[in-house]
């Protein structure tokens, strides 16, 4: 091998060492203002200028105070004293540090001192107690105010609360950093009062998280709206208001949520049935027939309808096919939705049979039972989640919720509390 065969590889640029990010040079940080030493003074000609001693604030105005008298008797010139003074300044020094120290820990983690403490001190409501940190009474409370038993649904929520109310702005390297709790009552003075911000509230939920599972419902995207639902319905559980119209908004937020997500679920429990066999298709029928029951947006129905409409027209089930292009017309929307309504309604007319005898009664009214998805007809006997209101068959009373899936349903409960009054 010669020297112009071996290839040298190319070197690149040294590693640069870290840029600071933050100037903190130019924070304004605040800044005690530091006072000469007795001695620094003694040296400096200074003692017993009274004009010459710096005030910084309050709190460090007594200690100039003995300094200064401290300086007066070392002016006397007696030994003993000037050596007492001596001492007397050491002694200060370290009662300042001291006094300063207990400060500072009594501001961040004080009895009553901390605004996480207060805040599950001072408000009845399971949210406030999240942001402060104290799970454990947030969970009592849901489980009397909504019968809530199953919490592990609601991890990603409490979380979710717990990180928005606090920020933290980094100090010193090697020290914890400055935590700073977020309020929603701004301009509370009175610590009984404070309450925390709690992140989600009603105007994001109905802009953001309900349009979202409209968005899915329109799209036929059923199990991701499904989520959306049940996500929606936690952030409610665990929420804050401030006025009693906005609790009535709430609590229709959250039969909304609960009318989808039943929705929803029945209709991606139809598409699990296996195609094969009669009882498959008669419960198929009867699932898609249960579709059109939740209250749902008029618009959303008419997709409801139309689905069951077609299934029970391609297997031949006419009295139901014409029932539900009743239905269609009479909710009125799009004129290629209606056309087809019509068309079919002109078919089934001639002999409004059903081939399949299927359990749905459509001039009765009733309820879809969310565990069973069976109806529950008016005066059957029936239990209801405390929270969500989802209808159940009275057999399902002590289970868990399949809809909000955190409540036991039928559970004595003493509603959900959104609101503090006089906040
Ligand atoms: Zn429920």
């Amino acid at each position: 091998m010669t020297e112009e065969q071996m290839k040298l590889p190319t070197v690149g640029q040294p590693l640069q060492p870290p840029k600071a990010i933050t100037p903190t040079y130019k924070a304004n940080w605040p800044v005690k203002a530091a006072s000469h030493s007795f001695f620094e003074k003694a040296l400096l000609g200074e003692v017993g200028a009274e004009d010459e001693i710096p005030t910084s604030n309050g709190f460090d105005h007594d200690e100039n105070a003995e300094e200064e008298a401290a300086a007066k008797d070392a002016q006397l010139g007696e030994e003993e004293e000037e050596d007492a003074a001596g001492w007397d300044m050491g002694d200060d020094l370290n009662v300042e540090a001291e006094s300063d120290f207990v400060n500072v820990d009594s501001a961040e983690a004080g009895a009553g001192s901390s605004d996480a403490e207060l805040w599950a001190r001072n408000s009845p409501l399971a949210a406030d107690h999240v942001a402060g940190g104290s799970f454990e009474t947030a969970m009592q409370l849901l489980n009397r105010q909504v019968g809530a038993v199953d919490f592990a649904p609601l991890k990603p929520r409490f979380l979710e609360i717990y990180q928005a109310t606090k920020t933290y702005l980094p100090a010193n390297a090697g020290l914890p950093p400055l935590i700073n709790y977020v309020r929603r009552t701004v301009d509370e003075i009175d610590s009984r009062k404070v309450l925390p911000i709690i992140p989600r509230d009603l105007e994001t939920i109905a802009s953001v998280d309900l349009q979202e599972a409209y968005g899915a419902m329109r799209s036929n995207k059923l199990e991701e709206g499904l989520k959306i639902c049940k996500r929606t319905l936690h952030s409610l559980l665990v929420n804050a208001v401030s006025t009693q119209q906005q609790v009535g908004e709430a609590k229709k937020m959250i039969s909304t949520a609960s009318e989808y997500a039943t929705a929803m679920a029945l209709e991606l429990e139809r598409r699990s049935i296996p195609a094969d066999g009669e009882a498959n298709l008669k419960r198929s029928l009867e699932l898609s027939a249960y579709f059109t029951i939740p209250k749902l947006e008029v618009a959303h129905r008419q997709l409801a309808l139309m689905a069951a409409m077609k299934l029970a027209f391609t297997n031949k089930n006419y009295s139901s096919a014409l029932s539900f292009a009743n239905r269609m017309l009479a909710n009125g929307g799009s004129a290629k939705l209606l056309d087809q309504a019509k068309k079919i309604k002109a078919t089934c007319e001639r002999s409004p049979q059903d081939k399949l005898d299927i359990e749905f009664d459509q001039f009765a009214e009733f309820d879809v039972c969310a565990s069973s998805y069976t109806p529950i007809y008016s005066g059957s006997p029936s239990a209801s989640c405390p929270f969500d209101g989802s209808k159940h068959h009275s057999q399902y009373k002590g289970k868990v919720c399949r809809v909000c899936e955190v409540c036991e349903i039928g559970a004595p409960a003493s509603g959900i509390r959104l609101y503090i009054s006089g906040t």
